[in-house]
């Protein structure tokens, strides 16, 4: 049987009753992931319990101005027992990466998400696949239970919101995010100070990636489809890191008449990363990704495909093509 919702109502007795947490987010992790993490992770530490808030890979630098940054660290090699553990914004399991190994035992799991794709897995699961951002979801679940949301909690759940939901612009943000925004900017957050530190202080080699990635833009099914590729050579000559290039996709999605924009990249592992996102809800990107072992949103979706770079982009451009010839 598929588990339903828990109530926040559910949760927020669960927040009360135990003292030891971890909160988790995924592998790679976005705005809305150290965010999330950061909001609600600083909220328990507030009433007083026990908190650790881990990622994979730490904190990253492009967020590193967030409220409280020091709190979020990599798993500790010794592992931990809990009561509960939380995982935000992770449409699969494993995506929790080596966190994951940090956790001995615990009593209960966690999961709050918006990816419609996720299996619902733990003992308390809240999924809202409308919510444009886990973050939306974790101001309306401590909202509604009365949990402390001051000046740094309220900074990071609008850097999770305005990170995810593209500054505001993707379909699914809501009246009720403009609402929720409004809150966060009532409880201090200085929109102009973090939409400068989130969209105006790139480093250099961010943008001399973008002009790399532009050199290899290819069009497909008559300019609805398009893609740029980042090979292991060109990150390691622009001495890029993994974080560099998020975003960097909306530039292709941007092109007048692209249905489809993807991005490959080629990992260290013998996989390549590919990002997709669309423009019509007739296309479903995260459909094509599960056929290749990823997920994600209709819209936003992305997997991690064994073999070589122009293997994978001939595989994935086909099964593309076969979809938008036939949707449009
Ligand atoms: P990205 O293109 O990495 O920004 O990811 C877009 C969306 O797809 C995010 O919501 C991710 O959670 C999801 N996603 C990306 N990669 C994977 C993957 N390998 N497996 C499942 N979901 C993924
Ligand atoms: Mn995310
Ligand atoms: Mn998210």
């Amino acid at each position: 049987m598929i588990q339903a919702n828990a109530s926040f109502a559910e949760i927020g007795r669960v927040f009360r009753e135990y003292k030891k947490f971890a909160v988790l987010s995924h592998v790679r992790p976005d705005g809305d992931a150290l965010g999330s993490q950061l909001a609600l992770g600083l909220s328990l530490k507030q009433l007083g319990r026990d908190i650790r808030i881990w990622n994979e890979e730490g904190m990253l630098e492009k967020y590193s101005f967030v409220p409280c940054a020091e709190l979020l660290t990599k798993p500790p090699a010794a592992a931990e027992d809990f009561d509960v553990v939380i995982a935000l914004d992770t449409a699969i399991q494993n995506r929790l990466g080596t966190s994951l190994e940090s956790i001995r035992s615990t009593k209960l799991w966690i999961n709050i998400d918006h990816h419609p794709s996720n299996p619902r897995y733990g003992d308390l699961v809240y999924i809202d696949a409308n919510a444009p951002a886990t973050g939306q979801i974790l101001f309306e679940l401590m909202n509604s239970q009365e949990l402390p949301i001051d000046t740094q909690i309220a900074e990071n759940l609008y850097v999770a919101i305005s990170t995810d939901t593209g500054s505001f612009q993707y379909p699914n943000t809501s009246a009720r995010t403009f609402d929720i925004v409004a809150e966060l900017v009532r409880a201090g957050v200085d929109v102009g100070g973090v939409s400068q530190q989130l969209y105006e202080n790139y480093p250099r080699r961010r943008i001399e990636l973008l002009r790399e990635l532009l050199r290899t833009l290819r069009f497909e099914a008559g300019g609805r489809i398009a893609s740029f590729t980042l090979s292991l050579k060109t990150a390691a000559e622009l001495g890029v890191l993994p974080e560099d290039n998020e975003g960097l996709i909306d530039h292709v999605r941007a092109i007048r008449g692209v249905i489809v924009a993807i991005f490959f990249e080629e990992l260290p592992d013998g996989k390549v990363r590919v990002s997709m996102r669309s423009k019509s809800n007739k296309i479903d990107v995260c459909a094509i990704c599960q056929k290749f072992g990823g997920g994600g949103h209709t819209l936003a979706a992305g997997a991690r495909i064994r073999g070589t770079l122009s293997e994978v982009e001939q595989r994935v451009l086909e099964a593309v093509s076969d979809v938008v010839n036939s949707n449009s």
